[in-house]
């Protein structure tokens, strides 16, 4: 049976990581990173973005280039589900039944992309957008002529493919099941911005729509009908519902976990000598007052990868990392801090006409995030009132003519 100190389970930023900072931070001993990809570690934010429009191959979204892991001497089992963990031996259990012996396990197994689950579901032609195999086969379809395409979701994901998908000239009609866009990561203003600029570039976005089925032909989509009883012909179906923590094997371990698996402030599961870290791990963030959160950045797959490594090596330094992420549709570049979760108070800084402005959320007069479209310095120096949960006046945020490092 192969052995090793530290078994990572997942290859994408946060097992990449992993690996990355125990030999940065001087783990000689052995590593393997176990993935069911049969790529090495490779960026997901291309995915909806540079990679889907072609701009962009997998050479250039590679974390590392190949010959890096081997050159640091971490084992990468590609191609490898786990399936089961067998905690009182230590050791995973592959999908071939094959056992591999642990010292410790980092579980960075992200999720699954959520799935329609409405007749005609299981159609040819219907497309998440998680995985490099995924893009490469909605990318082939759409350069074998697809032209028409809905986009279930108006999430970060739905909102750029979209984008991506109008730039190569489709036709695009985006459902949204709530009353607006981005409704779980941000404020009105924003959601507001974002539809209009959609709705200018052409995509037909529907707000309080869903699916009610979706039809076909031969075994192929042909189009979706919405609840609201409209038929609306395509050529392929993107769907960007949200993903499903893939925990499964953790969890029947006996891990604690409801949504995703928990994690104490160093990234420890309730099993021993297994840590979980990146989008499945349910955390108490300090930046949403302790609730248990799940995050999918990765800015949060990273630093939980740096912050168990630590714990691991025995410098144990609690994860308390401010929050951020951005996100690029057409020439927008949408750089968040902080996390607006419960705000009580919005301020506008700029003019969103102008394409370039920022909102500021706040609650109990402090300042907890910012969202900054095309407006990099008050990313940057937002980052450190949201840091220092700095109480600054709505109106003095407002003014846009005095630079925030000023308020500090
Ligand atoms: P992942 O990167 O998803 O890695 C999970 C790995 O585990 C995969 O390699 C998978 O194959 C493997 N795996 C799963 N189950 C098993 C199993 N049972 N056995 C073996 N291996 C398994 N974040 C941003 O901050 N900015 C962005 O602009 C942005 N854009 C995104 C665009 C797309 C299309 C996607 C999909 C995500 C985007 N994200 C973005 C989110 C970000 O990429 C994720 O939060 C991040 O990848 C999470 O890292 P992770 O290591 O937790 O999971």
């Amino acid at each position: 049976m192969d052995s090793y100190d530290i078994v990572i389970v997942g290859s994408g930023h946060g097992g990449a990581q992993a690996a990355i900072a125990l030999r940065q931070q001087g783990h000689e001993g052995t590593i393997a990173m176990v993935s069911r990809s049969h790529v090495p570690p490779y960026e997901r934010p291309p995915l909806s973005k540079e990679y889907l429009a072609g701009e962009k191959p997998l050479e250039r979204i590679m974390i590392r280039p190949p010959a890096f892991w081997q050159e640091r001497g971490i084992t990468l089992e590609l191609g490898t589900n786990v399936a089961e963990i067998d905690w009182m031996r230590r050791q995973i259990v592959c999908g071939d039944e094959r056992r591999i012996e642990y010292r410790k396990l980092i579980w960075a197994a992200g999720g699954d992309a959520r799935r329609l689950s409405c007749p005609g579901s299981d159609l040819a032609g219907i497309h998440t957008v998680r995985y490099v195999t995924d893009v490469d086969a909605l990318r082939a379809e759409l350069l074998g002529g697809a032209r028409r395409a809905v986009v279930v979701g108006g999430g970060y994901i739905g909102l750029e493919a979209a984008a991506v998908l109008r730039k190569m000239g489709c036709e695009v009609t985006l459902l949204e099941a709530q009353s607006r866009v981005l409704a779980r990561v941000a404020g009105e203003t924003l959601s507001e911005f974002y539809q209009d600029e959609h709705r200018k570039q052409g995509v037909d976005l529907r707000l309080e729509t869903g699916v009610e089925r979706i039809e076909g032909e031969a075994g192929r989509v042909t189009a979706v009908v919405s609840d609201t009883g409209e038929t609306l012909p395509c050529d392929v179906l993107i769907v960007g519902i949200g993903i499903v923590a893939a925990v499964g094997p953790l969890i029947a371990a006996g891990a604690s976990g409801t949504n995703g698996v928990d994690v104490d402030p160093y990234c420890r599961t309730t099993l021993d000598d297994i840590y979980a870290i990146g989008d499945c791990a349910a955390h108490a963030n300090p930046y949403a007052d302790n609730a248990v959160i799940r995050l999918e950045s990765v800015q949060n797959a990273n630093d939980m990868a740096s912050c168990a490594a630590r714990a691991i090596m025995g410098d144990k330094q609690e994860y308390d990392a401010v929050p951020w992420f951005w996100s690029n549709q057409y020439d927008l570049r949408l750089q968040t801090v902080g996390l607006s979760l419960d705000h009580d108070t919005t301020v506008v800084r700029g003019d969103p006409a102008s394409r370039k402005f920022s909102v500021v959320y706040l609650r109990d007069g402090r300042v907890i995030a910012l969202d900054c479209v095309n407006n990099t310095k008050d990313y940057a120096q937002g980052r450190k009132l949201v840091e220092a949960r700095a109480e600054i006046a709505p109106e003095l945020l407002a003014d846009s003519s005095i630079v925030l490092k000023d308020m500090l």
